[in-house]
């Protein structure tokens, strides 16, 4: 069993009410395989939403902002949270998530000033997930375990 990003299954729980509907990840739901979760959405935010994204504070600690200016950190780290409980219910122990996300990106994440540039990171998900020995693929490099 796989955890998806809800968004690569096509639920329109992106931030601007739209999805990234990726065919093959849609296809794994529709089978069984695989259970979408939105981070964000079970961390409370609503759809749509102001976009987020990840900075570090003034002390150095990771901090989730959004686009206004808004401390959204307990949000992302209760999405987190009931996305990791998900995974353990259902013993999925792989995810494909969406890239560049800052709950569900993987590798690369926006770099906090809502300019579009890419930095090297992980989304708040993501990160719990890989702690929590969940191996996480992005939409952009996932395989299927055979
Ligand atoms: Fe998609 Fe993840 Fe963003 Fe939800 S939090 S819209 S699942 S990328």
């Amino acid at each position: 069993m796989y955890i998806v990003s809800a968004c690569l299954a096509g639920i329109k729980c992106k931030y601007n009410g739209k999805d990234n509907k990726n065919e093959a990840i849609s296809k794994l739901v529709e089978e069984g395989k695989a259970i979408p979760v939105c981070p964000e959405v079970l961390g409370g935010l609503p759809t749509p939403r102001v976009p987020c994204e990840i900075i570090k504070d003034e002390k150095g600690n990771t901090r989730v902002i959004d686009k206004d200016g808004v401390d959204r950190t307990t949000e992302f780290l209760e999405g987190a949270k009931k996305s990791l409980a998900i995974a353990g219910v259902v013993g999925a122990k792989v995810a494909i998530l969406k890239s560049n996300s800052p709950s569900c990106g993987c590798g690369y994440v926006y770099d906090g000033n809502f300019c579009g540039k890419l930095v090297e990171g992980n989304g708040v998900t993501t990160d719990l997930f890989i702690d929590n020995g969940i191996k996480v693929y992005s939409d952009k490099d996932y395989r299927l375990d055979k």
